[in-house]
C-alpha cells in the first residue's frame, strides 16, 4: 500500500509539472493538493525534492518567477509564494559543486555560464536571471 501511495504521489507531481509548463497552474495546484492528501492518508513522506516544489500554505506548485520569488536575505534563501504570500526560509548550506538542481529546466548554456561566475549560491543565479528578465520587458 505504501509503495502504491509513493508511486501515486510521484505521478501527481509529474502531472503537476506538466500542467504548470502547459499553462494550467490551477491544475498543478490541484495535483499538488492531491499528492499531499495521498501522502497524509498513507503516512508517506514526500521526497525532499518534492517538498521544495510547492507552497505549504496554499499548495501552489512553484515555478520560479511565476508563482514563487526567491531572494537572498541575511544568509538565507527566502522563497515567497506569489499566490498567498507565505515565506519559506532555507538556510544556505556549504557550496555544492553538482549543478544538477540548477540544470532542471534551464538551458544548458546559461547554467554553464553562471556556474563559472557564481559557483556558490544557486539562488543568486536565480534572482540575477529574474532581474535580467524584467529589464527586457
Ligand atoms: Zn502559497
Amino acid at each position: 500500500m505504501v509503495r502504491i501511495a509513493q508511486e501515486r504521489v510521484r505521478d501527481l507531481f509529474g502531472l503537476a509539472e506538466r500542467e504548470a509548463l502547459g499553462g494550467h497552474p490551477d491544475l498543478s495546484d490541484r495535483y499538488v493538493h492531491l499528492a499531499r492528501q495521498v501522502g497524509a492518508r498513507y503516512n508517506v513522506r514526500l521526497l525532499p525534492e518534492q517538498r521544495e516544489l510547492y507552497c505549504r500554505g496554499c499548495s501552489a506548485y512553484w515555478i520560479e518567477g511565476r508563482t514563487v520569488r526567491t531572494r537572498l536575505r541575511s544568509g538565507r534563501r527566502v522563497r515567497t509564494c506569489l499566490r498567498c504570500g507565505r515565506e519559506r526560509r532555507i538556510r544556505i548550506r556549504a557550496p555544492r559543486k553538482s549543478p544538477s538542481r540548477i540544470a532542471d529546466g534551464a538551458p544548458a548554456e546559461t547554467v554553464r555560464e553562471q556556474e563559472t561566475e557564481v559557483a556558490i549560491l544557486d539562488s543568486a543565479d536565480e534572482s540575477e536571471s529574474l532581474e535580467e528578465e524584467s529589464e527586457q520587458e
